[in-house]
C-alpha cells in the first residue's frame, strides 16, 4: 500500500485565474487563425488575423 503517492497535481491549474494574467496570442491554423488564451480559452475560427486579435481582447475584458 505505498503506491498512493502524489497523484495530485496536475501542471494546469484552471482554476486560478484571478491573479494570472491573461496573454493571447493569435495562432495560425492553415486559411484560419484563432487566438489562444495563456488561461486556456481558445476563440473561434477566424479567417482575419485583427478579428481573432478582437476576440482575444474580448476576452481580456471579460476576464
Ligand atoms: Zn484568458
Amino acid at each position: 500500500m505505498s503506491n498512493v503517492v502524489g497523484v495530485a497535481q496536475e501542471d494546469g491549474s484552471e482554476q486560478g485565474l484571478r491573479g494570472q494574467g491573461h496573454h493571447t496570442s493569435v495562432v495560425e491554423q492553415g486559411r484560419f487563425c484563432f487566438v489562444r488564451c495563456t488561461c486556456g480559452w481558445r476563440g473561434p475560427a477566424r479567417r482575419a488575423r485583427s478579428l481573432a486579435r478582437t476576440d482575444g481582447e474580448g476576452h481580456r475584458a471579460r476576464a
